[in-house]
């Protein structure tokens, strides 16, 4: 049987962690499907709608996402993907005396072309590029108004390989077929909490086929070697640095203005919400890192994160939190030999993260718990 969506299912299944899965792995965020829905975006925080960089209102609102400018030449684009499914993700745009740069491709191209004529708005100056933060269907399924438009696409010099191979393969698939593997585990569930998390698992998968499948694929054409960066992007009286960092996806870039110390970290950072961890290059001790070196970045940064709202400091150290209780967790049951199948099951949220979306099981908490359980044993040998 095709075997779309084996990233989840080896997360929930960690006994088949080594098996070579040579199709597809499924990608973040079709939980937003499942649960975004329910969880408007929150307002901005009150520090930062009184820092001076930020507006305190957008030039557009459309809803499933707003554009904001946030310093000088400088714009964030923020979803609610409670009020639709255009954008998803979170991105933005740079615009100097020369040039602009765009950030993501969003969930569709109606999203990144919704994002065009935000700039369009404030500026006429030649796009030198737009781009994708990392492959993930959701900052990448709208590619194609790029290619429509003669923007250069930038991304990680394995982006485009990637969107292929993991959603290439969900076309002209058949759903119920690529879904079985899902609906089986909720039949198989041994507890009410693992047949939720199935539930969860299975409305996400849903939703990232649905997307995938109807898309017209667009693949960077600027790929960016991952030992470059930093690179410095001179836009005309504003530059950006695009950086490489580890953690989320294997691919995944970031864009600073340290003049300004603004960042636009795509899904590196989670502003509020659970992390998606499901990717088979995800690192969790890689992602730790890099939070540890945002945190080392200037105080006063402002971040625009890849979900959820823009943020200062205190969105990396509610991360690092998230992250720390996750892992705390685990290595209690770690050390009294319960296995991970089972652990990746009993994690309790606490309450001070009650209200952090998680999108679903098997792509946040599941897959960071049995990959924390991989890195410890791969360390105890
Ligand atoms: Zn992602």
């Amino acid at each position: 049987m095709m075997d779309i969506f084996n990233g989840a299912r080896e997360a929930a299944n960690p006994s088949s962690f080594t098996r070579r899965s040579f199709l597809v792995k499924t990608s973040c965020f079709g939980a937003s499907y499942a649960v975004a829905k329910l969880i408007p975006m929150p307002a901005l925080g009150a520090e930062l709608a009184s820092d001076s960089r930020v507006s305190p209102t957008p030039i557009v609102d459309k809803g499933f996402a707003s554009v904001r400018k946030i310093g000088n030449g400088l714009y964030a684009t923020i979803s609610d993907p409670s009020k639709g499914n255009t954008t998803i993700c979170n991105g933005g745009f740079l615009a100097g005396k020369d040039g602009a740069l765009l950030i993501e491709g969003f969930t569709t191209p109606a999203g990144a072309a919704f994002q065009m004529d935000a700039l369009r708005m404030v500026s006429q100056v030649p796009v030198k590029g737009a781009l994708d933060t990392h492959y993930h269907f959701d900052h990448s399924m709208g590619n194609s108004f790029y290619g429509a438009n003669s923007v250069q696409l930038w991304a990680h010099a394995t982006a485009a390989k990637r969107i292929v191979e993991n959603y290439a393969p969900m076309q002209g698939a058949d759903k119920a077929a690529a879904l079985a593997p899902y609906e089986k585990r909720i039949k198989d569930a041994k507890s009410d909490a693992e047949r939720a998390h199935a539930q969860s698992d299975l409305n996400a998968a849903a939703g990232v086929f649905q997307v995938a499948s109807a898309t017209v694929l667009g693949l960077p054409n600027h790929p960016i070697d991952p030992a470059k960066p930093p690179m410095p992007i001179d836009l005309g009286g504003l530059t950006a640095v695009i950086e490489s960092y580890t953690g989320h996806s294997g691919t995944d870039m970031i864009v600073r203005v340290p003049e300004q110390n603004v960042v636009y970290t795509g899904d590196l950072l989670f502003s509020g919400w659970y992390p998606v961890c499901f990717d088979e290059k995800a690192t969790i001790s890689g992602w730790r890192d890099t939070l540890k070196k945002f945190a080392a970045f200037d105080k006063d940064t402002l971040f625009v994160p890849g979900h959820g709202q823009i943020c200062g400091q205190e969105g990396i150290v509610s991360i690092r939190e998230v992250f720390d209780d996750i892992a705390g967790q685990a290595e209690k049951m770690y050390k009294a030999g319960v296995p991970a199948e089972e652990a990746q099951h009993r994690y309790a949220v606490p309450d001070k993260f009650k209200n952090f979306p998680i999108f679903a099981w098997g792509f946040t908490i599941g897959p960071a718990i049995t990959k924390l359980y991989a890195e410890w044993q791969a360390g105890k040998s």
